[in-house]
């Protein structure tokens, strides 16, 4: 029957894509968005990630028709939008705070939407009912909103915002204020949801794990121009900016000199490049988790780089540890170490002699 119910909501949705192009937005001497362009597929999941200011919401809000750009263009299915009134936009929205009706029933919150639109009373109930189930809400029709917890406000802010079947569903950071267990499995939730009804989503957040655990893409915003558009994998592994590489996932960066078409650290060789722009500087950026100390047997091989430095801070965090290691040029690395078996970090102190290694296949290069 849950699966019945899915598939009539899921009719009533037509996912369209959304192409922006060019989209400017001022405040005062402030670019909030700086000709931005950008394609989403219908019936993607795609998230802004970007810090605080970074201009997120101001793009939500430009693509749901609350604010007016003051250039540039933003399609839905090839057709203008940007002179369409929000309501005539058919947009879903959630927000951080629920923005739900206090006075109103759960079924009244749900059911607004379709009031507004002016449907007969019986589909109402029948279209709230189907949105209940599919977020696991039957039993609480009839209940006030703060008699909810967090997370069942939020799927009354979700049910409301998908109720009438709209094009679009966007969302601005709709589980910051939620706890971190909360927040990780309504993550999934809202995953699965999107899948089943596969519409075309809009996600803002500015938490990077949220951005990898949700998105079919991300598109990273900073000082509102978009650094870097691609799928999770594709953002975490080849980061493009010193940017993006810190602001998702953890890294250290090392300088690099380049002697020719090779780039070195110190005296090893990092990589062999003859498109390197010649008039750049570049860097290295290293995730914790793709190096590893290497016990005495270990011999040095032309497929792995390798590092010798001295442990400085050690800290076992539960499921992992880090230690923060002082190389003998004077750089820090921070490495992710297991702590599954005794073999890491059991036998590792402050102020060890070691020597790490990581495969040449991870080696990331970004200009500096
Ligand atoms: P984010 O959602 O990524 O935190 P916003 O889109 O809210 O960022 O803001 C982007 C920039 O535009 C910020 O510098 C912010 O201060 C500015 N800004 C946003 N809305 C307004 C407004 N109504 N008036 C003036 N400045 C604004
Ligand atoms: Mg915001």
């Amino acid at each position: 029957r849950q699966q019945n119910t899915i598939n009539k909501m899921k009719q009533n949705i037509t996912s369209l894509e959304i192409s922006i192009k060019d989209l400017t937005k001022r405040y005062g001497k402030i670019y909030a968005l700086d000709t931005v362009s950008l394609d989403i597929k219908a019936g993607e999941f795609l998230t802004l990630l970007g810090p605080s200011g970074s201009g997120k919401t101001t793009l939500l809000m430009a693509i749901a028709g609350f604010n007016r750009p003051d250039s540039g263009s933003i399609k839905f299915a090839n057709q203008e939008m940007i002179l369409t009134p929000p309501h005539k936009r058919e947009v879903g929205m959630v927000f951080q705070n629920y923005a739900l009706f206090p006075h109103m029933s759960v079924f009244e919150n749900i059911g607004f939407p379709l009031k507004l639109r002016k449907a007969p009373n019986d589909q109402i109930k029948e279209k709230v009912h189907d949105a209940l189930k599919t977020v696991q809400l039957s039993d609480y029709a009839d209940r006030k909103i703060d008699q909810l917890s967090g997370g069942q406000r939020q799927r009354v802010a979700l049910a409301r915002a998908f109720v009438f079947g709209p094009r679009i569903l966007l969302m601005d950071e709709p589980l910051s204020a939620l706890d971190k267990k909360l927040r990780e499995q309504m993550q999934i939730e809202l995953k699965q949801l999107h899948r089943k009804l596969g519409v075309t989503t809009v996600y803002v957040t500015h938490d990077q794990r949220e951005a990898l655990t949700m998105s079919d893409r991300i598109a990273v915003i900073n000082e509102g121009k978009i650094e870097q558009l691609g799928t999770p994998k594709e953002i975490y592994n080849s980061p493009n900016s010193s940017f993006v590489a810190d602001f998702i996932g953890e890294s250290s960066f090392l300088q690099l000199n380049r002697k020719g078409n090779d780039l070195y650290f110190s005296s090893e060789k990092i990589i062999t490049n003859k498109k390197l722009n010649k008039n750049k500087e570049w860097a290295m950026v290293i995730r914790p988790e793709r190096l590893s100390i290497v016990n005495k047997s270990y011999r040095k091989n032309s497929s792995n780089i390798h590092f010798s430095g001295e442990i400085s801070e050690l800290v076992f965090q539960g499921e992992t540890a880090l230690a923060l290691v002082k190389l003998m040029e004077g750089n820090f690395l921070s490495v992710r170490l297991s702590t599954k078996s005794s073999d890491d970090f059991d036998n590792l102190k402050t102020g060890n002699k070691i020597q790490l290694c990581m495969n040449r296949k991870d080696v990331i290069i970004i200009p500096h």
